[in-house]
């Protein structure tokens, strides 16, 4: 039988700009190295077998030299740009895939702590349902408001799920359901729908289910500037481990 082949497309091209610095989030450094650096290292020594950079088009040149060179990340195929929505830069990714590619693996390049045990699992279940989203179950208990800033309901919270990445699914099902998703873009946006990630694309025009696949509560998006001294608090708590 022939191998299944799967590529992470690591999205790199955003402004951060809740982190109110300078320097986009993904290139800020925790222990003397770019955010983005480590889950490109952890999608390099892992089953993983290609990556799709994303990132902005002025940036594709330092990345390719002060990270993807620089740190020997070999797996990285392209370097490309992005867009101006983070859907818009998933869609530049798929594109950018012109190898044989069954499964695809989607990461915010904010989240250095994807681990390979994350990897291995959504991985394993992708193969089983075709779409998979990791996440974790809420701590916190979840209201949903209504307009006027009131509580609507309390979902239970047993059922509620906050969403990490990797978002992994078959390759033609997220490449049909992001053609959908930039053909119908303008309507989506006269009906006030935003489409925030990955699975949400797929629930809305693919219609299939999606499984939940534990992540790590240590598995966090770098956004604003308190996330990066917790995240250096979790690089150290690593190496106690190691
Ligand atoms: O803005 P947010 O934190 O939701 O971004 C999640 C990830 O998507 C980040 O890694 C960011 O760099 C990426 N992104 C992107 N292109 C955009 C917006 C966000 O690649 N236009």
């Amino acid at each position: 039988m022939e191998k299944i082949r799967t590529t992470a497309i690591v999205l790199a091209a955003g402004q951060g700009k809740r982190m109110n610095s300078a320097v986009q989030k993904q290139y800020l450094l925790i222990d003397q190295k770019p955010v983005l650096y480590y889950s490109l290292k952890a999608f390099e020594e892992s089953i993983i077998d290609d990556i799709v950079l994303v990132t902005g088009n002025a940036e594709i040149e330092f990345c390719q030299k002060e990270i993807v060179e620089k740190y020997g990340i070999g797996k990285v195929r392209i370097v490309t740009a992005g867009g101006k929505e983070r859907y818009h830069s998933v869609a530049c990714g798929i594109s950018a895939i012109s190898w044989k590619c069954d499964y695809v693996f989607i990461h915010d390049g904010a989240r250095p702590f994807v681990s390979r045990d994350i990897i291995e699992r959504v991985f394993r279940n992708v193969q089983e349902t075709s779409a998979c989203v990791v996440g974790m179950p809420v701590k916190d208990t979840i209201k949903l408001a209504d307009q006027s800033g009131y509580v609507e309901s309390t979902p239970d919270r047993s059922l509620v799920w906050q969403i990490q990445t990797p978002q992994v699914f078959e390759k033609k099902l997220i490449a049909t359901a992001y053609e959908k998703l930039i053909s119908e873009e303008k309507s989506l946006k006269e009906a006030n729908i935003s489409i925030t990630d990955d699975a949400m694309a797929v629930e809305y025009f693919m219609h299939i289910p999606i499984k939940l696949v534990e992540g790590s509560y240590t598995n966090i998006k770098i956004t604003t500037p308190e996330d990066l001294k917790i995240a250096e608090i979790f690089l150290a708590l690593q190496g106690l481990k190691r």
